[in-house]
């Protein structure tokens, strides 16, 4: 069996011990005579594997007491539509900074629940950079300001927090949660879709301050409400149970290597190796995003003869690096480093990029 490089943006690669451990659990999970995705999300068992994960992702990113820490059915479109029911009155304005593709997805989530106001937005340039904050148009009696902390298709991440004042600032982390350290406490919510740096895709990851649970928001259903799935310890209703699962296995994983500083050790060369190649190509290879803010977890890049684009992926892909081509709202391609992507892949990638380079450059 060969394992290759997977730079798929999600799902994608996860640890080989992680994959390895639900293996051995798939028929009969610490001798309990089934597996773990046949039990019920109430039998002790399960409780233990749920509580545990939460702990563990607790202490991962060190998150404060105050803040619940819900795992919910679904991705992050969900929650993007989610946060306007719950911390937004009927009409209440809400702010959004948009710089790519997903900030995009959130605002048009949460368009029909509140009103929509595009506090800065990067599109003019190309969303090739974060628009100084100094610029940014905030209203005091907003719910929430909402960032997208990495932008998974244009590859722009916010290297600090934003000091956005009294107003709650909301952030999709779902690229880059857990890639390094985090002060959790300047944060009023973060979610994350799982399927990046936390294991399979159909579970959520929501942290909230507490105190925010008690917002009225909008009418809607229970199942819609996070104070109700706080309140029930995320089962108050049949939970993705495998996914959590996976997720407690893969947070697990990621402390046993030496938690999020050494994830941020390990990001940062993996970046350095990839950028370091693009630039100094001489033009062969090109990221538009301006430096300061280039993505650690997500690389797109482009070829200056745009029809080698399709020779690049098939070669790459017939090399054992998958998943290079870009998303289709930018083309070109795109090397996704989570964090169970090694620095040997990385490495492997650069190597293949100069190797590429030399024969058709
Ligand atoms: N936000 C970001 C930053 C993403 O990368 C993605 C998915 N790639 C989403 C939101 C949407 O997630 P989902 O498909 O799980 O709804």
């Amino acid at each position: 069996m060969t394992r290759a490089f997977n730079f798929s943006a999600g799902p994608a690669t996860l640890p080989e011990a992680v994959l390895r451990e639900a293996q051995a659990g798939m028929l009969d999970w610490n001798g309990v005579g089934a597996s773990v995705v046949e039990l019920s999300h109430r039998s002790a068992e399960f409780i233990a594997v749920a509580a545990q994960a939460e702990a563990d992702l607790r202490t991962l990113l060190s998150i404060p007491d105050d803040y619940a820490v819900l795992f919910v059915a679904g991705g992050a479109t969900t929650q993007q539509a989610l946060l306007p029911l719950n911390f937004a009155a009927p009409g209440q304005r809400v702010d959004y900074v948009l710089t790519g593709h997903w900030g995009k997805t959130a605002i048009r989530q949460a368009t029909p629940y509140a009103d929509v106001h595009l506090a800065a937005d990067a599109g003019p340039g190309g969303f090739s950079d974060i628009p100084p904050r100094a610029g940014w148009s905030l209203g005091a009696d907003s719910a929430y300001v909402h960032i997208t902390a990495n932008e998974t298709i244009h590859g722009v991440e916010f290297r600090d927090t934003p000091d956005v004042g009294a107003v709650p600032l909301f952030a999709d982390f779902s690229s880059s949660i857990a890639s390094g350290p985090l002060d959790v406490s300047r944060y009023g919510l973060i979610y994350a879709g799982a399927q990046k740096n936390l294991g399979p895709v159909g579970i959520s990851v929501v942290i909230v301050r507490r105190e925010l649970l008690g917002r009225a928001g909008q009418p809607r259903a229970d199942i819609f409400t996070y104070a109700s799935h706080a309140a029930r310890d995320s089962m108050l209703n049949t939970p993705p149970t495998w996914n959590w699962y996976m997720l407690g296995l893969t947070v697990k994983w990621m402390l046993d290597e030496g938690g999020v500083e050494e994830f941020a050790r390990r990001n940062a060369a993996k970046a350095a190796l990839v950028y370091a190649a693009i630039d100094g190509s001489g033009g062969f290879y090109r990221n538009p995003v301006a430096p300061a803010v280039r993505s650690r977890m997500n690389v797109p890049f482009f070829l200056a003869d745009e029809v080698l684009t399709a020779r690049f992926v098939a070669e790459s892909t017939a090399a054992g690096l998958l998943a290079l081509k870009g998303h289709k709202a930018t083309g070109g391609l795109r090397a996704s480093l989570y964090n169970a992507m090694p620095v040997a892949g990385a490495q492997a990638l650069v190597d293949f990029m100069r190797d590429f380079q030399q024969r058709h450059g």
